[in-house]
């Protein structure tokens, strides 16, 4: 219990901080939201979208979900694309996986009660189409890390296929979408190297 008064104490500094050192932070912040930037990232308490890349609030409009997946199905990721698209008009979705991740480790185990088992089917498909490359590596962590790398693989081609997506690049706006991994190890980002920026 006290734990929570904790962060109320902390959140009253931290308002008090804001405004002494910017009296309009507030006021501006209420004004309007424009981020650059859509985070698609995992529920992971050990990786906080702001604080890895010193965004401010207002800067990010963030997306986390276990494992960070944007299934086409999926109504909560979907919608949050596309309002960050379509009325936020973000210029970056950055897709950010990270090693060690529980869910992604889950694709590589028994299964699971619904509906945890019902997400991480999203994983599996992504561990079978990918059984040669996965099996060929040496250990299971090995193949742990790499599944990591092909589900944000994975998931940024998907955004780079949806029809809100494609309709942005259709009337020219600038949207770029991001394939990035966090290390739990060092706190380190690293581009895994696909990215898009039109049709
Ligand atoms: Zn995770």
């Amino acid at each position: 219990m006290d734990r929570c008064k904790d962060l109320i104490d902390y959140n009253q500094q931290w308002a008090a901080d804001r405004v002494s050192e910017d009296p309009e932070f507030f006021e501006r912040l209420c004004a309007i939201q424009e981020p650059e930037f859509l985070w698609i990232g995992c529920s992971d308490s050990r990786v906080p979208a702001n604080q890895i890349t010193g965004l401010q609030p207002g800067e990010v409009f963030v997306h986390r979900n276990i494992a960070n997946v944007v299934p086409r199905e999926d109504v909560n990721s979907a919608s949050v694309i596309q309002f960050a698209v379509d009325t936020l008009r973000v210029q970056h979705i950055i897709v950010c996986g990270h090693y060690g991740c529980g869910g992604v480790k889950a694709a590589l185990g028994p299964s699971l009660e619904d509906p945890l088992e019902f997400w991480v089917e999203h994983l599996r498909r992504i561990r079978d189409k990918n059984s040669d490359e996965l099996d060929a590596l040496p250990d299971e962590d090995s193949r742990w890390r790499r599944l990591c790398e092909l589900n944000v693989l994975t998931q940024a081609e998907n955004l780079a296929r949806l029809r809100v997506v494609r309709a942005a690049w259709q009337r020219g706006q600038a949207l770029a979408i991001h394939s990035w991994i966090y290390d739990l190890r060092d706190g380190l980002l690293k581009d895994l190297g696909f990215s898009r920026d039109g049709l």
